[in-house]
């Protein structure tokens, strides 16, 4: 059995976060594992509450599944503070085990689950650290200071990843406008570039679909798959929970982790 970890917050809704991890996990074979980065109070229609965890108490979720596990791809999802930066880049620096960092940053109803001080240290600490690394386009400006306009500016930001330390891009393409089109931009290190292309599909329940990609990309690539391999079937399996998406709730609902 391979087994994965996740290090990110609990979505109390069940749809994103943590639980949307595990849930993506158990569905592609994987065992999933976990450690709490913050709990949010959270529904469909949004979050009303973050309890960061202590530094402390994420580093110690961490060390007893390292004490105890042969870890097969770790995931990070809503990291919160500089601190849990940090202190999780300090643990994941000594292990060869590749890592699929999601740069959450805000929630679609525009809560924050990345204090802006945190965005260097996702930068300088952790980046350098990643195999993959999955923004849209807001996390991608955010994080490399330059604004995406044209095709060309994506290859551009790819190389600012790339000199960080990043392996491989996914710039995931979600938020541009006027595209029936929902497409992802990849970019490889010193390998190929290609672009994923899926019809845009109209529903608002789409909550968690940045966790479930990345959670898939890291479930794939923990069974053994090549980057590229694992991405386009997390793009598969994505495109597949968001048009059987779960019109659970009164607001947003999630996508449908056992499509
Ligand atoms: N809550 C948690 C704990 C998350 O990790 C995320 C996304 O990464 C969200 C909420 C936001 O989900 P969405 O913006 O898809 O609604």
């Amino acid at each position: 059995m391979h087994i994965v970890t996740t290090i990110a917050g609990s979505d109390s809704g069940g749809g994103a976060g943590i639980q949307a991890d595990l849930k993506t996990f158990q569905e592609l074979g994987v065992f999933g594992t976990s450690v709490i980065t913050a709990l949010t109070a959270q529904n469909t229609l949004g979050v009303t509450g973050v309890f960061p965890i202590d530094v402390d108490f994420v580093e110690k979720q961490f060390h007893a599944l390292l004490e105890d596990f042969s870890i097969a791809a770790i995931k990070t999802g809503m990291l919160y503070s500089s601190v849990i930066i940090q202190g999780i880049a300090h643990i994941i620096d000594d292990l060869k085990i590749p890592l699929i960092v999601d740069p959450v940053m805000i929630a679609k109803g525009g809560e924050s689950l990345l204090q802006q001080e945190a965005i260097e240290a996702m930068r300088m600490s952790l980046l350098p650290l990643a195999t993959i690394v999955t923004p849209n386009i807001p996390e991608a400006e955010a994080l490399t200071g330059r604004k995406i306009n044209h095709f060309s500016d994506m290859e551009e930001i790819a190389q600012c990843f790339f000199q960080l330390g990043v392996q491989c891009v996914i710039i995931k393409g979600g938020h541009l406008p006027n595209s029936l089109y929902a497409i992802d931009y990849v970019f490889i290190k010193n390998d190929k570039s290609f672009s994923m292309q899926s019809p845009r599909i109209s529903t608002e329940n789409t909550h968690g679909t940045g966790c479930t990609f990345s959670a898939a990309i890291t479930a794939f690539l923990g069974q053994g798959l090549s980057i590229e391999k694992a991405i386009i079937e997390a793009k598969k399996f994505i495109q597949l929970a968001i048009m059987h998406d779960l019109d659970i709730g009164n607001g947003h609902g999630p996508t449908n982790h056992f499509a």
